[in-house]
């Protein structure tokens, strides 16, 4: 992404960024000035606070490095983070909610106790059996993972599982082992945790 934010001329990140419609103009503006315009619109007292990039371990030990995004939503607040990947792949992320006169840093907490209880999860593994799909369902046969779209073609969701992307169709093929199984599946926000 090139573009800089209309309003501070920062340049502008992958999920640091946000549109804005107010009134009939169209703003694309950084995260901590949309944070400005949210404030001041609901009058609001909100300071940006900033957070460093931090690296986690997963529980085969390989490190994950993410950023932390927070984005005002009225009086909720949300607080994101991001793995960073190479090219336009999505790894893991994470969000949690509070209210906005929380403890911004106990919302920090909170989030990153979230996502080291997600990395000590496995629910794929790499397959050994074919090439393709490229991973397989451990045998816990429990998947946990995030919905999120294709960009080349909206009809079809992309899941995140595990920090990895896997298209529908990977998806369905590592289902498919299961012929005969039963399931059940359960769908919440993205700040929840199951
Ligand atoms: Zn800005």
């Amino acid at each position: 992404m090139n573009s800089t934010c209309d309003s501070c001329k920062e340049a502008l990140r992958a999920h640091n960024s946000i549109h804005l419609k107010i009134g009939d103009d169209y703003q694309h503006l950084c995260m901590n000035c949309y944070n400005e315009v949210m404030s001041e619109h609901h009058d609001i007292n909100f300071e940006n606070v900033g957070f460093e990039p931090i690296n986690l371990s997963d529980k085969d030990g390989a490190e994950h490095t993410f950023t932390f995004h927070t984005r005002l939503l009225g009086d909720k607040v949300a607080m994101e983070a991001f793995e960073e990947m190479e090219g336009d792949k999505a790894g893991y992320q994470f969000q949690v909610i509070g209210r906005t006169k929380d403890d911004i840093l106990s919302l920090y907490q909170s989030l990153y106790e979230k996502m080291k209880r997600a990395l000590e999860q496995k629910h794929i593994e790499p397959n050994e059996l074919t090439s393709w799909p490229e991973y397989s369902i451990t045998r816990n046969a429990i998947v946990r993972g995030h919905i999120t779209s294709d960009i080349d073609d909206g009809s079809t969701p992309v899941v995140i599982i595990d920090g990895h992307e896997i298209s529908w169709d990977e998806f369905g093929k590592m289902v498919a082992t299961y012929m005969g199984f039963n399931f059940k599946m359960e769908l919440f926000d993205q700040s929840e945790e199951k």
